[in-house]
């Protein structure tokens, strides 16, 4: 182990030129998306209205590497690679002989993991001839990610936006209409999706699985428009490798690889971004990696989810995706993790935590805020709230080495910053956050 290195850096030739495809390293091959109507596997027709065809390739391919376009290589390279930092302050706080280490993606400018994939969806859909997209945002963190990478691509950007949040959280409508994005609260009134919700419940607060059926909806309609997502799929989670791999070069220099890799789970892709890299190493290399992913109790998905097919969406207009599921008309109770409030997980993820590769816990959000304010206290940087149920894991494995003495390395993904969630810090303050 180096000595008192905190920060492990890269040269920036050492950015990964390729994604890591997780599916030849998986014990069971994922099962295939479901047309709704035929009931048969979907293929790349049925998605070519929604995704452009480069897309739809990587979401079914089975070559362990994919190469990062040049032009979303230098875009990475305006704030990749991220750093990885040695979490030496807590690790004091804590007594514990762990070695704690953060991967930090609340450096880019959207201030999360989120641009990894967006600046890749906005190139291939630029380069196939797409002049507009529509897309949806919970918290507004994938909504504000879109927004900027269309702004690298000249792309017009359409966002629905989760009506309690465009309430609650001006700051991120305001970014993503800096960056050129128009930014509707969702249920809206420019889908039939949208109005058949607002008939029923005018005050509706929306969710994420509405908010999808209006952008699928607003696609279809449209001939010069596609469709984005921020998580769940195949080629989102593929695109987040770029964390995990840099991860590993990073340890590498350290000295150190992990015994324990952690991170949050809202679809599973800055989990599964970190993670996967490191799967074959178990799954394949036989070393005795415990991957944690980690939910909020107000949504459990993992630990408590059916594993079945299930919607993306509300209005069943999606493909069905095997995977674990709260069921697609379960809206989530209002929690300050906003980007965790999702009634399913990425496939690929799932069927990794079916088949006993990655484990699943819970926390509710005091114990999450807890954890917080003592890593921002220790470490500077404040979580942002979905970041903090990486926090309050990868702390809670040190407490443990503390009781039995082992001094293994804790890898944590820190997904992004929270100085948009000021108010949730503000209410855990006051003494007035509640589980749900
Ligand atoms: C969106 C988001 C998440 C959850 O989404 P995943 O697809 O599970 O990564 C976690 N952390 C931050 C900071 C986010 O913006």
């Amino acid at each position: 182990m180096v000595g008192e290195t905190t920060h492990f850096t890269l040269e920036e030739s050492q950015i990964p030129s390729a994604w890591f495809n997780v599916v030849p390293s998986m014990p069971t091959p994922p099962s295939p998306p479901i047309h709704p109507g035929t009931k048969q596997p979907v293929g790349p027709d049925d998605l070519a209205p929604l995704f452009p065809m480069a897309l739809i390739g990587q979401e079914v391919t089975t070559d362990e590497w994919v190469d990062i376009p040049g032009p979303v290589m230098d875009v990475y390279r305006m704030y990749r690679p991220t750093p990885l930092v040695r979490a030496r302050r807590l690790e004091k706080q804590l007594g514990t002989p762990a070695r704690i280490y953060y991967k930090y993606e609340g450096v880019s400018a959207a201030g999360s993991h989120k641009p990894n994939t967006a600046i890749a969806q906005a190139y291939y859909n630029q380069a196939e001839g797409v002049k507009r997209i529509a897309t949806e945002t919970g918290a507004g963190q994938w909504g504000s990610a879109m927004a900027m990478a269309c702004a690298f691509f000249d792309l017009e950007c359409q966002v629905y936006m989760v009506r309690a949040s465009y309430d609650q959280k001006p700051g991120r409508r305001v970014m993503m209409q800096t960056w050129g994005a128009r930014v509707l609260p969702s249920p809206s009134e420019e889908t039939a999706a949208g109005q058949a919700i607002l008939a029923e419940h005018p005050d509706s607060a929306g969710s994420l699985g509405i908010a999808i059926s209006e952008a699928v909806e607003d696609t279809a309609k449209r001939e010069d428009t596609k469709y984005c997502l921020g998580s769940v799929l195949n080629h989102v989670l593929l695109h987040q490798t770029i964390i995990g791999l840099e991860a590993k070069a990073q340890l590498a220099k350290a000295d150190d690889t992990p015994d324990v890799v952690i991170g949050s789970v809202g679809g599973g892709s800055n989990f599964a971004g970190l993670a996967f890299p490191f799967v074959p190493d178990k799954t394949t290399g036989g070393k005795d990696i415990r991957f944690i992913a980690v939910e909020p109790t107000a949504c459990p998905t993992l630990t408590e989810g059916a594993f079945e097919y299930d919607f993306e969406d509300t209005a069943e207009t999606t493909p069905l995706l095997e995977m674990y599921t709260l069921e697609h008309r379960f809206i989530p109770p209002p929690i300050h993790a906003g980007g965790l409030r999702y009634h399913g997980d990425a496939p690929l993820l799932c069927r990794l935590v079916k088949d006993q590769v990655i484990e699943a816990v819970a926390y509710p959000q005091s114990k999450v805020f807890e954890s917080a304010i003592q890593f921002a206290r220790a470490e500077g940087i404040i979580p942002a709230p979905e970041s903090a149920h990486a926090v309050r894991a990868a702390m809670d494995e040190a407490l443990a080495c503390k009781e039995t003495g082992e001094d293994k390395a804790i890898l944590f993904g820190l997904s992004g910053h929270g100085l948009l969630d000021l108010g949730a810090y503000e209410s855990y303050l006051r003494g007035d956050l509640m589980d749900s």
